[in-house]
């Protein structure tokens, strides 16, 4: 970055794209506060690092804007120690934030370039409560299940079952779901006792979810 402070460009963000906005989850604030967006982005992208936009991580993916990631840690209302699996790793920056909160996070992605700068990402930054794979998230991680949360970060014509299936009593999935690259809405799937209740929330536009649950 130019001569500009990581530190100040980021509790800049905090107040101006998150706390103005309405994100009030300290949690996430705080966890957003710390988090280095910069080392998730191109080099030649750094500058642009905690401005109020999404940006090309290469492979025709993005890294959500940084209220789209606020955002949606609040919908999932973690708590410290929680088992969450994250569909889509991309850069590997919401997994770190909701590291940062506090959750173990399990972060599958299908693109094996990503996943390996993810990989390395993570071991430089000591990010121990992250757990890589490279596989098809639609298919969810059986063997790690039942999880707390589930959070997919590309948009899908429907709600993967596996994924439903792989969510414990109490929990909380959370999927951008509609057309491809346009017209998706947040949903949200809270599971309680045995049965499943479905909220539609914010509009929003994701890349594609691809897979065997998927495009
Ligand atoms: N959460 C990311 C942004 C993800 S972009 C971040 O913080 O940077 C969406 C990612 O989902 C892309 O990297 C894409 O390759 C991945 N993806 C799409 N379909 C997938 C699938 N079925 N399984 C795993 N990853 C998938």
């Amino acid at each position: 970055m130019r001569s500009v402070d990581p530190k100040r460009s980021r509790l800049r963000m905090v107040r101006e794209q998150l706390e103005s906005r309405g994100i009030t989850d300290a949690g996430v604030l705080d966890a957003m506060a710390r988090v280095p967006r910069h080392l998730f982005v191109q080099e030649a992208l750094r500058a642009q690092a905690y401005e109020d936009t999404s940006l090309p991580i290469g492979y025709g993916q993005t890294i959500s804007q940084p209220y789209i990631v606020a955002l949606m840690s609040q919908y999932l209302e973690v708590q410290k120690g929680a088992r969450v699996l994250e569909i889509g790793t991309g850069s590997g920056y919401q997994a770190a934030v909701l590291a940062g909160m506090g959750c173990t996070v399990f972060t599958l992605e299908r693109v094996r370039e990503l996943h390996q700068n993810a990989v390395h990402l993570f071991r430089h930054m000591g990010l121990s409560g992250v757990h890589p794979e490279r596989r098809d998230g639609t298919l969810g991680m059986p063997e790690a299940a039942p999880f707390d949360r589930i959070i997919v970060t590309a948009g899908g014509p429907e709600v993967p079952s596996p994924l439903v299936d792989q969510l414990d009593e109490g929990g909380i999935l959370l999927i951008p779901v509609g057309g491809k690259r346009r017209a998706q809405r947040l949903v949200r799937v809270r599971k309680e006792n045995g049965r499943t209740f479905r909220e539609e929330l914010d509009s929003v536009v994701f890349v594609d979810l691809v897979g065997s649950h998927g495009w």
